[in-house]
């Protein structure tokens, strides 16, 4: 992992001659590395500190510091710009084409809205799942309608607007985010529901490299792995079609409660 986020570094450094990336993606990779090292050593909260580490980072450093807007209205912004910069890469790296090696690892591992609703009490969902997956298209429409109405418009000063556009969008993510694992029971109702950004990450995570496989010659179907989903996935079905399969954030707890080693 680190190797491939290195990778990643020192592409970007070199093509685009700025050691910020290398940095950048550099701390990023030691960070998920790190937590991916204290998995191994069976440390409990292994995947909440590599999640701290970059969603903090990039929520107060890139975002309130730095004044990226690492959104998905920060995205569509530099877009528009034509600037192959901050959370153009960002979401190319993260959400667009990473997604193709390693599913949805930013939504275990590295997203800071994640970071704080994972702190909440329904880890594992205690309702049924709702037919709301529609809403996310909805707010994937907003976010562009609105960066395109400011281009269209010809408004003054974007960028700032951009920084100001981040701050409402968090404190109004989080807001949503907190209402619905209460209302839903489940501390990723917004992921599953209302966030944007996975009309990118679910088709992309389709086709993943990295993937939890069942091993049919020693499950037991007792069931546990289903149990401690925070996604309710099918994770016993190897097939990418596999019920809410696009879903999986590679939190391993499915992983570290078989007890058969199955998957
Ligand atoms: S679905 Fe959205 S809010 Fe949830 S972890 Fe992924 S990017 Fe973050
Ligand atoms: S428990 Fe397993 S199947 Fe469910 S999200 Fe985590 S890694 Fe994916
Ligand atoms: S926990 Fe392991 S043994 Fe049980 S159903 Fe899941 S994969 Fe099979």
């Amino acid at each position: 992992m680190l190797a491939i986020f290195e990778t990643v570094a020192v592409t970007l450094w070199l093509t685009l001659d700025n050691i910020f990336y290398l940095l950048n993606f550099s701390y990023i990779g030691i960070a998920i590395s790190l937590g991916i090292f204290l998995y191994v050593k069976k440390y409990k909260n292994a995947r909440r500190i590599a999640q701290l580490l970059v969603g903090l980072y990039m929520l107060v450093y890139l975002g309130f510091i730095c004044g990226e807007n690492m959104q998905i209205e920060g995205f569509w912004y530099y877009l528009f710009t034509g600037v192959f910069e901050a959370a153009t890469i960002h979401y190319a790296v993260a959400k667009i084409f990473g997604p193709l090696l390693f599913g949805r690892g930013w939504c275990g591992y590295a997203c800071w809205t994640a970071m704080v609703l994972d702190f909440l009490p329904y880890k594992v969902p205690e309702m049924s799942r709702k037919e709301y997956g529609w809403i996310r298209y909805i707010a994937f429409t907003i976010s562009l309608v609105f960066v395109s109405a400011l281009f269209l418009a010809h408004v003054g000063n974007i960028e700032r607007i951009m920084f100001w556009a981040f701050i409402v969008g968090n404190i109004l993510y989080y807001a949503v985010g907190i209402m619905l694992a209460f209302a839903f029971k489940d501390n990723r109702a917004f992921c599953k529901y209302v966030c944007p950004v996975t009309v990118f990450l679910k088709p992309m995570s389709y086709f993943s490299l990295f993937r939890i496989e069942c091993d049919k010659s020693k499950c037991i179907s007792c069931g546990k792995c289903k149990k401690v989903c925070p996604m309710e996935v099918d994770v016993t079905n190897n097939s990418r079609k596999r019920k809410n399969g696009t879903e999986c954030i590679l939190c391993f707890e499915c992983v570290k409660n078989c007890p058969k080693d199955a998957l």
